[in-house]
């Protein structure tokens, strides 16, 4: 009954409630010196996931990816990509062709919970059987073109279409397919339906797809960055500061490196602020104790950790009273989106808030538990902006260039209205006033990145 969901505050007054509110969220406040903490500490990880000795036992693993050439802007032919590994799967074809013409044509295909949590077999089954439903649609069942696949996980790489899966992150867990070549998987699949073929080029991270995307237009362009369902980025760096690389050292000297950033603290790196709500995200989540950065950042999570201390406000009797709470109380319940709407409110105004509110099923909420959860909102997104900024800024500081663009994408970084701004004004305090770098959104690597690395690899077209 009704009665049962109505809480009613103690006798605080408005001032000494608010003030509570923000005591109890100063955990999730980190300071200049956490930051630079966490910049030194993820360096050091970085060197350590490089170098052959001690790569074993980094968190982040920066796999090389054996992308090397980054594109001219003077690539063309006709592609299919695969984007597996954020909300949704896509397939895609895609022509480049002269005077920067690029045109795309792609489908998105729900991949359900069942299948994430299933059988490999069965993912790769329905992965086959959408490409070959596009290509008929599009008649191109009878072609055989290079493919790209734009797989999202930690995958550890032994050539340009190898790639075998170290772990799935993100909500996916199916059977019998860590520690396997997903390209293998992927090809068997295709074969056995025996309708389509495809020549499948690469594989690659969505994180060196959002960079190639962007390297096509912008030559600056040596970071990709992914702040979305997950977060990762990867670098260009150079082949002889890459001790586990075993390949060639002919030009080009340098190649992409994939960080998965997302394990960063997997090791205890972050237990000086990894507070007793990322500790109950970590706990529910199908992973505990991995990828501890990308649970405090990313958009799978970032609602969840919301959502755990408006809980826990809500037992103080510091926030909505008197309204029904069971959707509050349920995981996962309060969605990311929420965030970025939140605080696209004007200050002071809470039109989107209430919104979001009335989502959950609280209406005629106050101003004053409007105004409450926007702190809390904050706080937990600008966090989230500095860890990010620590992570780029370690990379700006480890390599050699004096004027880099980081290409990014991922719906955090598109929908959060400040997330830009906050990156922006702190990593320039961190690299200092003299260093340049740009921020440049990066559209759909995972599409066209896919794309440039199969086409970069058959050489610029004689036009
Ligand atoms: C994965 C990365 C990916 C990132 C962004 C992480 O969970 O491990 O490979 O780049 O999400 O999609
Ligand atoms: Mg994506």
């Amino acid at each position: 009954s009704a009665a049962v969901l109505v809480q009613s505050y103690e006798p605080l007054t408005v001032n000494s409630r608010r003030r509570k509110i923000e005591d109890y969220c100063r955990d999730l406040v980190i300071n200049n010196d956490h930051i630079s903490r966490m910049e030194q500490r993820l360096r050091e990880s970085i060197e350590k996931g490089l170098d052959k000795k001690t790569h074993d036992m980094a968190s982040v693993k920066c796999f090389p990816t054996y992308v090397r050439e980054l594109p001219s802007g003077h690539e063309c032919g006709k592609f299919l990509a695969l984007d597996l590994g954020g909300t949704n799967f896509r397939v895609v074809l895609i022509e480049i062709g002269e005077n920067e013409k690029f045109e795309m044509d792609n489908e998105v295909y729900a991949i359900s919970q069942d299948l994430m949590n299933g059988s490999g077999d069965d993912l790769f089954d329905h992965i086959a059987s959408c490409l070959a439903n596009f290509a008929k649609a599009r008649k191109i069942d009878k072609e055989v073109l290079p493919l790209g696949f734009t797989f999202s996980f930690p995958c550890k790489q032994k050539g340009l279409a190898v790639g075998e899966l170290i772990s799935w992150t993100k909500g996916f867990s199916c059977k019998g397919v860590e520690g396997e070549d997903v390209v293998t998987l992927l090809k068997n699949a295709i074969n056995k339906r025996g309708d389509i073929h495809v020549d499948v080029a690469a594989i690659l991270n969505d994180t060196t797809g959002c960079l190639m995307s962007c390297a096509w237009k912008n030559h600056n362009c040596r970071i990709g960055l992914i702040i979305g369902t997950g977060t990762n980025a990867c670098y260009l760096e150079d082949l002889e500061k890459v001790g586990l690389w075993d390949g060639d050292i002919n030009n080009p000297k340098h190649v992409i490196v994939n960080t998965e950033w997302g394990a960063f603290g997997d090791h205890g790196e972050l237990d000086f602020i990894v507070t007793k709500w990322d500790h109950r995200v970590d706990e529910g989540s199908i992973n505990p104790g991995k990828q501890i950065f990308e649970k405090m950042i990313s958009g799978m999570y970032m609602g969840e950790v919301v959502r755990q201390v408006l809980v826990d406000l809500v037992d103080e009797d510091l926030i909505f009273a008197k309204q029904p709470l069971e959707n509050l109380r349920t995981r996962g319940r309060f969605y990311t989106k929420y965030v970025s709407e939140i605080e696209s409110d004007q200050v002071g105004d809470y039109t989107q808030c209430r919104e979001a509110l009335k989502d959950l099923g609280m209406t005629n909420v106050t101003d004053e538990d409007c105004s409450a959860l926007r702190h809390v909102c904050e706080c937990v997104s600008r966090r989230a902006g500095f860890m990010v900024s620590a992570g780029i800024t370690a990379l700006l500081k480890k390599m050699d260039y004096k004027d880099v663009v980081v290409a990014i994408d991922g719906s955090v970084f598109r929908f959060h209205p400040h997330f830009e701004n906050i990156m922006r004004s702190r990593i320039r305090q961190l690299m200092g006033t003299e260093y340049k770098f740009d921020l440049m959104l990066s559209t759909d690597g995972s599409g066209r990145g896919a794309a440039l690395v199969a086409a970069v690899l058959m050489g610029e077209c004689a036009i």
